[in-house]
């Protein structure tokens, strides 16, 4: 039996690995175990904001793992406690930057810049140069040439260790200056919490007196009318006042739906850095400054074998790298081939976990807004037929099941119109077009366990 203290700390450690480190310290570090009794547990969060983007994003992700590690359904509640009991070590999640706590944190601190992201240990490929060039200039220089400087690329990429870099160099150059680094996600939170507290004055007087402000997943807005209003006063205020703005996003501002269009603007107005997927030895470079940052060295095969197996996210690759490093230590073993394929087993599987053949319908038909049936319908039109190849090619990608079994799943169908599905969804998504943004949505959906 599990206290409630320790079910959460043990809860929370396998939290950490599944989602990005902003989300996390976002949305969990605010929030603690109020009781556990018989299979219920009760979070307190601080406010009704937490309470619905939890339950809406991350209540599958904390059950599934509260239930593996209880080994029984554990029923979770979140309930909005506005006093949180006093924990001297954990700090706000939104630091205020008022006069007290500049004396007591360093103004590193104060800022949220980490130290762990700087340019020093960021490796530069094709794919990030020009992203790293125009960070590099934007930390070198203080005449505000590219404002706002805008990076944008995938999951896992080194948006966020960029962003830190910039921070980095400048408090490095100018440890006097007023920065600050937050997710677009801690802006909402901060927005609302003021808006509820009717403190707008000082809200607008933490962000509008900057040297320098990073927002990082900027796409975190779209949908977000106050919040956009609200971050569009902020911008121009630093704008006009020639300070500068850094941004990160995961998609092209073009792309991201649902933003007003002066914002859109305002985001293309200065400086747009794409990151790409890292080459092959960008992956490689990447894993030798990791291991060398834990004080290990990784053989050339085992480095390669890493490159070739995690495609695009460093984060991924970062991670995994880690579990070979302390997997190594805890078996007392060296960092073999044998190994490294050992454990990236576990990984695959780890990851494909959430993929059963009734989440990939559930989630493909609550993506498209049709019903699971249709999918297993002999409905040939495109309405259904995309949405079903799709639902199709992720069950041969992500489940074990065999093509004649992912056939009958889908109504009786012969497994040729699976391999059929399979290679025509390959096909559109090495042309880069919607298809391979939706499927990777999907991906993401059923991975993070946000289908509900
Ligand atoms: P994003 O914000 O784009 O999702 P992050 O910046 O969080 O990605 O990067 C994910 C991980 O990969 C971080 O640990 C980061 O240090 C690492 N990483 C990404 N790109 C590089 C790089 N070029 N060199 C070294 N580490 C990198
Ligand atoms: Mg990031």
């Amino acid at each position: 039996m599990h206290s409630k203290e320790l079910l959460w700390e043990k809860g929370l450690v396998e939290i950490k690995k599944l989602i990005p480190p902003e989300s996390y310290t976002t949305w969990f570090l605010p929030i603690y175990p109020r009781s556990f009794v018989e299979d219920s547990l009760i979070i307190a969060v601080p406010n009704e904001f937490y309470k619905s983007c939890l339950q809406e994003n991350y209540y599958e992700v904390i059950t599934s793992i509260l239930n593996k590690l209880t080994n029984k359904p554990i029923h979770l509640e979140f309930r909005v406690e506005s006093k949180p009991p006093t924990k001297p070590n954990q700090k706000p999640i939104i630091e205020l930057n008022t006069s007290v706590n500049k004396k007591q944190n360093s103004i590193h601190s104060a800022s949220s810049i980490n130290g762990r992201y700087n340019f020093e240990n960021f490796i530069v490929g094709s794919s990030n140069q020009f992203a790293h060039a125009a960070a590099m200039a934007v930390a070198g220089n203080s005449t505000m040439t590219y404002n706002p400087l805008f990076i944008y690329g995938g999951v896992g990429l080194g948006k966020t260790h960029l962003l830190h870099a910039v921070g980095n160099a400048i408090l490095k150059r100018d440890p006097q200056s007023k920065i600050r680094y937050l997710s677009a996600e801690s802006f909402t939170v901060d927005l609302i919490e003021s808006l509820k507290r009717d403190d707008m004055p000082s809200f607008r007087g933490r962000y509008r007196p900057l040297d320098v402000l990073f927002v990082d997943d900027i796409q975190f807005l779209a949908g977000k009318d106050r919040t956009q209003e609200e971050f569009f006063y902020t911008f121009n205020t630093l704008y006009e006042s020639h300070r500068q703005v850094v941004l990160s996003s995961d998609q092209y501002p073009k792309d991201i739906r649902n933003i007003e269009a002066r914002l859109r603007s305002r985001f293309e107005s200065g400086l747009i850095a794409d990151i790409e997927t890292p080459d092959l030895e960008t992956k490689v470079a990447i894993i030798y400054k990791k291991a060398e940052l834990h004080k290990k060295t990784i053989p050339q095969d085992v480095a390669m074998f890493l490159a070739k197996n995690i495609k695009t996210n460093i984060r991924e690759l970062e991670g995994l790298l880690l579990r070979i490093i302390a997997f190594a230590s805890f078996t007392h073993r060296d960092i073999t081939l044998p190994l490294a394929q050992e454990v990236l087993k576990e990984f695959v599987y780890d990851k494909n976990k959430n993929f059963t053949i009734q989440t990939i319908m559930a989630t493909v038909a609550k993506y498209f807004t049709i019903k699971v049936a249709d999918l297993k319908s002999k409905n040939r039109s495109r309405g259904i037929s995309v949405p079903r190849q799709i639902a199709m090619y992720l069950a041969r990608e992500h489940t074990k099941l065999s093509l004649p079994d992912i056939g009958r799943q889908f109504g009786g169908k012969d497994h040729t119109t699976v391999i059929f599905a399979h290679k025509k969804v390959t096909k559109k998504i090495n042309e880069k077009g919607d298809l391979e943004k939706t499927v990777k949505e999907i991906v993401e959906i059923i991975e993070c366990g946000k289908t509900s």
